[in-house]
């Protein structure tokens, strides 16, 4: 027998443990391929826990840059809604004075009472 047995990949996907064991078991080429798969499987498991981590970490960084952001504009709305005088200077290009509403003042700015 010249040719390589190609029976293995189908064994794998469509056949059950028992059939492709006991084919590798008389089949020189499916046993070298076993193997070959088995090496490639301990490596994936090996490299494993270091591929969840490196997930892991990556989920955690754009989770904190989601946070930084919303706390971010959650700040700068809060700084503009809570500070009269900038919400003012966007609004009117100055921030208003209590003149501007139509108090009475005196020269300190202070409102005059009677
Ligand atoms: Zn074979």
């Amino acid at each position: 027998m010249n040719e390589k047995c190609n029976k293995y990949e189908a064994l794998f996907i469509f056949s059950d443990e028992e059939k492709l064991r006991s084919h590798i078991k008389n089949c020189e080429d499916c046993r070298k391929e076993d193997e070959l798969m088995n090496r490639v499987s301990e490596l994936i498991q090996e490299a494993k826990p270091q591929i969840l981590k490196a997930r892991t970490e990556r989920g955690r960084l754009k989770i904190a840059c989601a946070a930084f952001a919303i706390l971010l504009s959650g700040t700068l709305f809060g700084i503009i809604n809570f500070n009269q005088d900038i919400s003012d200077t966007l609004r009117y290009g100055a921030p208003l004075t209590i003149e501007d509403y139509g108090f009475p003042v005196d020269s300190y700015g202070l409102i005059m009472v009677d």
